[in-house]
């Protein structure tokens, strides 16, 4: 699946890179060719203009007259051509052929366009391709004739050439290098993706495998019971507790899987209220204190210390971590809560003297299902899903969670909230 996504995002990112690159190419040659044409023609201009200019006027029955021998190319029989002219021609002013050298016109005289591309076809190289100016000759306001001259194209087309093999190299390769970068890309695009799928997988999985333990449990106790329907009703009553404490453990682990589900993302400001940190945390050290046999002790300062946070979910992920600390410490061990500020947070630990946590588990208990010693935890009633859930919620207040713990010596967790 991830393959096949990788492999349409490339495909994608080539063909609308490759078709911009395409055009481009396309407008760089068409520009290109413009301004060779520009150029050709501007030179042509120039030579024809040189041809028209050079001849010499005499007087004829009272009348100037341009003497067509005088002029340059045109004049004696020159077209040795070193001059790179295909024809000279004079016609006059009402378009008749006087004069050529090189190759005679096919066609009648036509006074428009001025310049023209032309195939000859009956030259001595008929795919050589010309350009033609027919360029009227004006002396002193009237029109003494029209000089056409015409030369090949092909030193400018030889020049085209070049650049279109240029372009047919050079648009393939890099159409190619757009191909492996958009692979590249597509990879990296569906990194995340991939990583929050498997995570998803990972998290389906576990809970299905920590829900199947307790409906197991659920059924032999249902089974058991009613293939013995008379039986011992002390038996019975046993079944149906276990039924029920089994059912109420599933409760919380069904619940707590809807909290991960519901809470992911940073909280809306909406749901954001002002919360004194100061008697949030003694709330819960004292309630927590009279349900625990440790001895719980706090470190908060006088006055209060106010962030904006959900008041619920906070108190979720607090007691969450005092919950840890009393199932990990024992009973002669001490907890403490400390709430510190510092510039832009406030700082919350729970420090305990309990077990510790091994440093090779250390990086991994903030995930999802993951418990240090499964059966400590499952006689404690964990499912390895608190530490994800405080974690959650602090994340959704902008804040962080660490850890740091040393086995048989204790565990400290901190929370920084932004103030
Ligand atoms: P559980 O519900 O199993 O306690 P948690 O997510 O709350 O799951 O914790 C994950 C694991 O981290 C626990 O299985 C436990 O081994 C370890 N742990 C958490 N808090 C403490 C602590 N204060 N002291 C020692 N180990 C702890």
């Amino acid at each position: 699946m991830f393959s096949r996504s990788r492999r349409n995002l490339a495909r994608w990112f080539t063909l609308s890179m490759g078709s911009v690159l395409v055009i481009f190419a396309g407008i760089v040659y068409y520009l290109e060719v413009q301004k060779q044409i520009q150029a050709f023609d501007q030179e042509l201009y120039q030579k024809s203009k040189a041809i028209a200019t050079g001849g010499i006027y005499r007087y004829h029955l009272r009348q100037r007259r341009l003497q067509l021998d005088t002029l340059p190319q045109l004049g004696s029989n020159p077209l040795s051509l070193g001059s790179e002219l295909a024809y000279v021609r004079w016609y006059t002013s009402h378009g008749n052929l006087v004069q050529f050298v090189g190759v005679p016109p096919r066609k009648p005289f036509k006074r428009t366009p001025e310049f023209e591309t032309i195939k000859p076809g009956n030259t001595a190289t008929p795919n050589v391709w010309l350009r033609q100016l027919t360029l009227p000759v004006l002396r002193r306001n009237r029109l003494v004739g029209y000089l056409q001259v015409a030369t090949p194209l092909t030193p400018m087309q030889q020049r085209l050439d070049q650049l279109r093999l240029l372009l047919a190299l050079s648009v393939p390769v890099s159409l190619g290098v757009i191909g492996l970068t958009g692979w590249f890309l597509g990879g990296l695009a569906m990194r995340p993706i991939r990583q929050s799928y498997e995570g998803l997988q990972r998290f389906t999985a576990d809970a299905s495998h920590e829900l199947r333990a307790p409906l197991a449990v659920i059924l032999s106790n249902a089974q058991v019971g009613l293939l013995t329907p008379g039986g011992d009703s002390s038996q019975q009553r046993q079944r149906l507790e276990n039924i029920a404490v089994t059912a109420k453990s599933m409760s919380v682990l069904v619940n707590n899987l809807l909290f991960l589900a519901r809470h992911e993302g940073l909280l809306s400001p909406k749901v954001l209220a002002v919360v004194d940190l100061v008697q949030l945390l003694r709330e819960l050290v004292n309630n927590q204190a009279q349900m625990s046999v440790q001895q719980l002790t706090y470190d908060l300062p006088e006055q209060a210390v106010l962030v904006r946070a959900e008041p619920d979910l906070l108190r979720q992920a607090l007691f969450n971590l005092l919950d840890n600390a009393c199932k990990y410490t024992p009973a002669a061990g001490t907890i403490q809560v400390r709430l510190l500020t510092q510039a832009r947070c406030a700082v919350i630990q729970v420090i305990d003297d309990g077990v510790g946590i091994p440093a090779a588990d250390l990086p991994h208990i903030f995930e999802r299902f993951y418990r240090v010693d499964v059966a400590r935890s499952r006689s404690t009633g964990g499912f390895g899903l608190g530490l994800a859930i405080a974690q959650q919620i602090v994340q959704a207040h902008g804040g962080q969670i660490t850890a740091t713990s040393t086995v048989d010596k204790g565990s400290t967790f901190q929370i920084e909230l932004p103030l």
